[in-house]
């Protein structure tokens, strides 16, 4: 799973990431709501941590945005304020949940869990190519009745060509969807994960067709 972070304090920022990545969840950071406003326009986030007191204005402003870009994508609001009236102006805001600072790595976890689990949420997406079958729900593949077993990087890559299926995926969303805002990227590496993940799925009769310069486009084999 990959969540956007909105939070302006580095120090927390850097301790969330680092334990949200124990379980598994890719955390791109940014610090204020152009940042975030931008960066949610990849589509790949899951959810979004959002903090209330940004250097460009309140966090709350910025859901309205959010849910421009996304229907039903969760939001959490992470802030030090944390009276019963800010509580109710994040959730009246549009908020799914509203956490005060100071909270417990775990409780957030609980927190995304369940907002993850919201009724909207589970009615099950699945976009069928050849054989293979992804549910954007469970972010999960199988070929016929086998589940596919992918890296986290392979997931992401895969997932964004699912979503896309049938059109050219460009490179750069690419490496946007399989790679944290932060990760160092060596030009041949995205590569390197389309070619394992070409073998891995070859069996449900799909391709990922190569356009040289441009990108990658996830097919049926006719
Ligand atoms: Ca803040």
């Amino acid at each position: 799973m990959r969540i956007l972070l909105v939070e302006d304090e580095l120090g927390m920022a850097k301790a969330l990431t680092a334990a949200l990545a124990r379980h598994d969840i890719l955390v791109d950071h940014v610090s204020t709501l152009a940042m975030a406003a931008e960066a949610v326009l990849s589509g790949v986030h899951a959810a979004v941590i959002l903090d209330r007191k940004l250097p460009d204005g309140d966090g709350l402003s910025l859901i309205p945005v959010l849910r421009r870009s996304q229907v039903g994508l969760p939001i959490i609001v992470l802030s030090a304020l944390g009276t019963p009236d800010d509580r109710v102006a994040g959730l009246d805001n549009g908020a799914d949940d509203y956490l005060a600072k100071p909270f417990s790595v775990d409780e957030l976890l609980a927190r995304i869990r369940a907002v993850m689990r919201r009724p909207t949420l589970v009615e099950d997406q699945i976009v069928s190519v050849g054989k293979l079958r992804f549910n954007l729900n469970e972010r999960a593949a199988v070929i016929g009745e086998e589940p596919l077993t992918l890296t986290r990087r392979e997931l992401l890559a895969l997932e964004l060509l699912v979503r896309r299926s049938g059109r050219t995926v460009a490179r750069a969303a690419l490496e946007e969807a399989v790679y944290g805002f932060d990760d160092e990227i060596a030009s041949n590496t995205l590569d390197a994960h389309i070619s394992r993940l070409r073998r891995k799925i070859a069996p449900a009769n799909v391709e990922i067709h190569g356009i040289r310069g441009v990108g990658y486009l996830l097919r049926a084999i006719q």
